[in-house]
């Protein structure tokens, strides 16, 4: 492919030199028509949303490509180290809004759409989502290409240009449906395909080892099933300051060779059939969160991955150095999100060694020294582990080094601990109890010089619980990089009310320094900022409610406390705990105990993996308790639940400004950070929370005054697993027993007998690793210290502020600072234009 001569002339130097795109609201609106008319062909009759917004699109990404090509040229001529991002998933959402943000143009593009008689909003809202992503770790890995290109570091983004991304969730009789996601049907204008840069990747077939002149063995991965790596680039813009980082994501398409031999020999429709085969590896996101999935194709995704997004960094690095590795590690970081592309251990291995010729001791010293895992889960049913006889049948050459990877590991270990035949076996990275599998969170160690968690306290229990051993052998790879996310998408750009109101006290260097909201810790004390705080809260309420009632058509109270849990639904979530709190209310107004109420409406959002049986039902009770209790005279005006259906980035957008309490009640020890709790913070919720996570970290920050904290600790958690006994705890506590009654006794489903009795067993459970029933009662208590606040609303406003004066550890540039500073190390690198 790359040797083939497309051109017989060299195009002339000049061919590239165009005049700048300006940015005045006439450039503009020149740029759009011609796109508009032109390109897209459309006329009076032919008016449409949707290419207006790909005729803005174009218009943006030129302004874009201008400072993307310049930023190449810069971090080229630098010849700087450079850091490359690998991930499974990028949870972008939306691009356009943020691209006019970045750019500085959202005014000057409004005013120009004004002019040509079009709502600028109405085109961002036709935008769909690159859903590329589960949840909590595609967002954070979208929040970081952000911040890294905000703090103009040279960091590319490495992933998989999925046909289908997460599906699209439907709620048909109170159940989840899920409808898939084809979100590249339209035109996606905000991405280059890049032909020249297209990799083989190779499957199956065997290894051949023979002895070279100089009596070195060399091996070849003969008899492959080949697959083209197409790169897709998309453009990353940074805050206003020229930085414009690429995001590459990979496309599976069949090589040109394509089993020539079959088409030769008659059996052209099997052929093409293979064809589609090969393009399947990056036709669809799998949609577990925090659950391994163990499917072939799943392997094959990780491995198309790893494989093409290091021969891009190596073939790019020949290009520059030659066939010279000595600065390779000084010059090449990659950080690994979560174990889903640890198999680059393994593959940067095979390509030093068999392509490029280095021995054993070389390529380990460079891998070593450039591979930084990320851990993202404490739940041992998220963490990879694929079966040898999978691995060996798929990538054959792999296995050889893992089990060699592995041999020399093991007498480290041996000779750290002599004789020690169970922390051997313990530590192995090939599990050898049962079948055989090889554990993939143990070969990112391995092969790491650096291990982090994302919040402080998951990091702790990796060191202390998980990962023990290996922290006792390297104590000083271990570090911990709590999470954040960006204040342009989850604050200045969703929210722009409240962001007029902070820039015009404290300026509007918060935008890219969220420390600085600090300064408005004055202001809670001050009557007429509440009440304009109130004001906007009030707005955002507003549109949050129009937004939904389009779904639900009911009347939502907005002076009600909006009470919002939404995060892709699982048990450790504990979604149920929120569910039995709204049944308790609910028996509270059905008693006619309405003195004194707070009225509330409880939204709750998320997709629950396809295969998870127990989270769709939760969905489905979530949806027959919304159904009986809005329906119910005595709670009008008084409660509401919703569910929010089809949760994703750009819903969130519009959820977080509107929100008074953010609920992150997962059981203690279990979320190892979250992020859903740090945009709703920002945005001015305040939080009941769980010990767990990032909430520890919010809590440090705001104070014990400004956050509800309840439930058991981690270590209170571990200790009463001893003897958790939920059916006792529920016979001693009466608002308890009244809802669990309620619950059993078919209340919710009176048509559909018996459909929740899994998970009220699951609840009563002594082995139930969640203990949902241990924290009710705490969590009820908390709630009606939740009710006293928000009567008074002038103390609730206080409340909201000082969260928000306070969020600034929460922006992803500080944790991106501490991944440059402990880990990268990155010169930044400012590009000059214009
Ligand atoms: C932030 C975000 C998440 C993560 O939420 P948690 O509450 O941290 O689990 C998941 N999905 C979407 C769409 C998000 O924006």
């Amino acid at each position: 492919m790359k040797n083939k001569k497309h051109t017989l002339i060299k195009p002339h130097e000049t061919i590239f030199k165009l005049p700048s795109k300006g940015l005045k609201k006439k450039d503009l609106i020149e740029n759009f028509k011609e796109y508009y008319v032109n390109l897209l062909g459309r006329d009076e009759q032919s008016r449409n949303t949707h290419y207006a917004y790909e005729a803005l699109g174009l218009t943006i990404r030129d302004r874009l490509m201008e400072r993307w090509k310049q930023t190449h040229r810069t971090y080229k001529q630098a010849r700087c180290r450079r850091t490359f991002y690998l991930s499974m998933e990028y949870l972008m959402g939306r691009s356009l809004s943020n691209a006019m943000l970045n750019l500085g143009v959202n005014d000057t593009a409004n005013q120009a759409m004004y002019d040509l008689g079009i709502e600028l909003e109405e085109l961002i809202e036709s935008e769909v989502d690159a859903g590329l992503g589960n949840g909590g770790l595609g967002r954070l890995a979208a929040c970081f290409m952000d911040s890294c290109a905000t703090l103009q570091l040279p960091v590319i983004g490495y992933g998989l240009r999925y046909e289908y991304g997460m599906f699209t969730q439907l709620i048909v009789n109170g159940e989840q449906e899920e409808k898939p996601d084809h979100w590249l049907r339209l035109r996606n204008v905000w991405e280059i395909k890049r032909l020249e840069y297209a990799h083989v990747i190779k499957f199956g077939g065997r290894t051949e080892v023979y002895t070279d002149e100089h009596g070195l063995k060399r091996y070849f991965w003969v008899e492959t099933n080949d697959v083209l790596a197409v790169a897709y680039d998309t453009p990353v813009p940074g805050f206003q300051n020229n930085t414009v980082n690429t995001l590459r994501l990979w496309k599976a398409e069949a090589t040109e060779e394509f089993n020539l031999n079959e088409f030769n020999s008659g059996d052209y429709a099997e052929a093409v059939a293979d064809k589609v085969g090969a393009e399947n590896i990056t036709m669809v996101l799998y949609p577990n969160d925090a659950n391994e999935n163990g499917k072939e194709l799943r392997l094959r995704q990780q491995y198309f991955l790893a494989s093409a997004s290091l021969q891009d960094v190596i073939s790019h690095w020949v290009g520059l150095y030659g066939e010279d590795f000595t600065l390779f590690a000084e010059r090449n970081c990659f950080q690994l999100n979560d174990t889903h592309p640890s198999i680059a251990v393994a593959e940067l291995m095979r390509l030093l060694m068999d392509k490029h010729g280095l021995a054993w001791a070389q390529a380990w010293e460079i891998t070593g020294a450039t591979m930084a895992y990320t851990n993202h889960t404490l739940l041992p049913e998220a963490l990879e582990r694929w079966p040898v006889h999978l691995m060996q049948k798929l990538l054959p050459r792999l296995m050889d080094i893992i089990y060699e990877i592995n041999a020399r590991f093991l007498s480290e270990v041996a000779a750290k601990w002599p004789g020690d035949i169970t922390v051997l076996r313990r530590m192995s990275i090939i599990d050898e109890s049962g079948d055989k599998q090889v554990r993939m969170a143990y070969l990112a160690i391995v092969g790491s010089f650096s291990v982090n968690g994302v919040a402080a306290l998951h990091s702790q229990l990796l060191q202390q619980g998980l990962f023990a051993d290996f922290y006792s052998l390297w104590p000083a790879k271990f570090n911990n990089k709590t999470n954040g996310v960006t204040p342009r998408r989850w604050l200045a750009g969703c929210n722009p009310e409240l962001a007029e109101l902070i820039t015009e006290k404290i300026g509007s260097g918060w935008v890219t320094d969220l420390s600085l909201l600090k300064q408005l810790v004055p202001y809670a004390d001050d009557a007429a900022f509440r009440k304009h705080w109130r004001e906007i809260k009030q707005v955002a309420k507003h549109r949050l409610a129009d937004y939904k009632k389009r779904e639900h058509d009911i009347d939502i109270n907005v002076d009600a406390l909006f009470d919002v849990q939404v995060k892709r639904i699982h048990e450790y979530k504990r979604q149920l705990l929120n569910v039995l709190h709204v049944i308790y209310l609910y028996q509270r107004l059905k008693k006619d105990n309405s003195k004194n109420f707070v009225s509330r409406c409880v939204l709750i959002g998320g997709k629950a993996a396809p295969g998870y049986e127990r989270a769709k039902k939760i969905i489905k009770l979530i949806n027959n308790v919304a159904t009986m209790i809005n329906k119910d005279p005595d709670t009008q005006g008084k409660l509401k639940l919703m569910f929010l259906a089809d949760y994703n980035v750009s819903a969130m957008e519009k959820i977080c400004p509107g929100a008074d309490l953010s609920e992150q009640i997962s059981t203690a020890g279990k979320e190892a950070s979250g992020t859903g709790n740090m945009k709703l913070m920002m945005n001015g919720a305040v939080t009941i929370g769980t010990f767990d996570g990032a909430n520890i970290e919010i809590l440090e920050e705001v104070g014990e005054e400004n956050f509800f904290l309840f439930g058991l600790t981690e270590k209170q958690v571990a200790a009463r697993r001893e003897h958790y006994e939920p059916e006792h705890i529920i016979q001693q506590d009466e608002d308890l027993k009244e809802v669990m009654n309620l619950l059993e006794s078919g209340h919710f489903n009176q048509l559909e007998p018996g459909i929740f009795n899994d998970l009220i067993q699951s609840l009563k459970d002594p082995l139930d690793p969640w203990m949902t029933i241990a924290d009710f009662r705490s969590y009820v208590d908390t709630q009606a210290r939740v009710d006293d606040a928000y009567r008074d609303q002038e103390h609730w406003t206080r409340m909201s502020i000082m969260n928000v004066a306070h969020c600034g550890k929460f922006s992803s540039e500080r944790t991106i600072n501490e991944y440059n500073q402990d880990i990268w190390k990155l010169q930044k690198l400012p590009v000059k234009f214009g």
